[in-house]
């Protein structure tokens, strides 16, 4: 995973330069911004690009609520809100409009570099997740272009795997052979759409030694399905 990308909102110059410097000593990429509007703007205009947002609370022009408010319109990006000790009583109202955690100062930077490392740990999870497809004992890494099926380990060709992955994504739905072309080979494609057939096969040869064939089936004139289950 790349390294996170901060905001950091605070308007006190010392504590603000002060942690940016440990956050880029420990590797973070971090932007200042030292108000809620122009805070909100550098977001708004770039917001793909940042994982984690640490907020203070108490800011000249938009304070930090109204701020975590409008990005969460927009966004589902981590705020870590910066509060000062006589404000935590409020901090509840402040969870309720989607923060994800709060630091009361003064804190330890020890204590901040945990709480972010709590979030990135959850984006790093959430990001692998989403990378690994799981279906009946077979497992698709799309990261690491891996298969395993029932726990071995089968290498595929770009395009087996690219087929695998077409009916990985929906199984127990009905691929059709040109859908299947189509993904795979692209538009462009104009030969016969029995060159999916010959991958079938050759992919489920595969799948047959780990003895899960059973899980590509042949829907007779529409095409294949990934379903059913194969015998422990
Ligand atoms: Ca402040």
């Amino acid at each position: 995973m790349e390294p996170l990308n901060l905001l950091l909102v605070e308007d006190e110059e010392s504590l603000a330069s002060f942690i940016q410097s440990e956050l880029q000593f420990e590797g973070y990429q971090t932007s200042w911004e030292t108000n809620g509007e122009s805070a909100l703007e550098t977001f708004l205009q770039q917001k793909d690009q940042f994982d984690l947002i640490l907020l203070d609370w108490m800011l000249p022009g938009l304070d930090g609520i109204t701020v975590a408010r409008r990005i969460r319109k927009v966004s589902k990006v981590p705020i870590i809100m910066m509060t000062a000790r006589t404000q935590t009583t409020d901090i509840v109202t402040g969870l309720d409009t989607g923060l994800d955690d709060y630091i009361t100062k003064p804190f330890e930077i020890e204590e901040l570099f945990a709480r972010i490392r709590v979030i990135e740990r959850r984006l790093q999870e959430q990001s692998e997740d989403s990378n690994v497809l799981e279906y009946q004992g077979i497992k698709m890494d799309l990261a690491r272009h891996q298969v395993l099926v029932k726990n071995e380990s089968i290498e595929l060709t770009p395009k087996e795997f690219g087929i695998l992955y077409q009916l990985m994504r929906e199984p127990e739905v009905v691929k059709k052979r040109d859908e299947l072309l189509n993904e795979v080979w692209g538009y462009d494609y104009f030969g016969q759409t029995n060159v999916v057939d010959v991958y079938i096969r050759t992919l489920r040869n595969k799948f047959k030694e780990v003895g899960a064939e059973d899980l590509i089936q042949t829907v007779r004139g529409v095409g294949y399905v990934l379903r059913g289950s194969y015998e422990n």
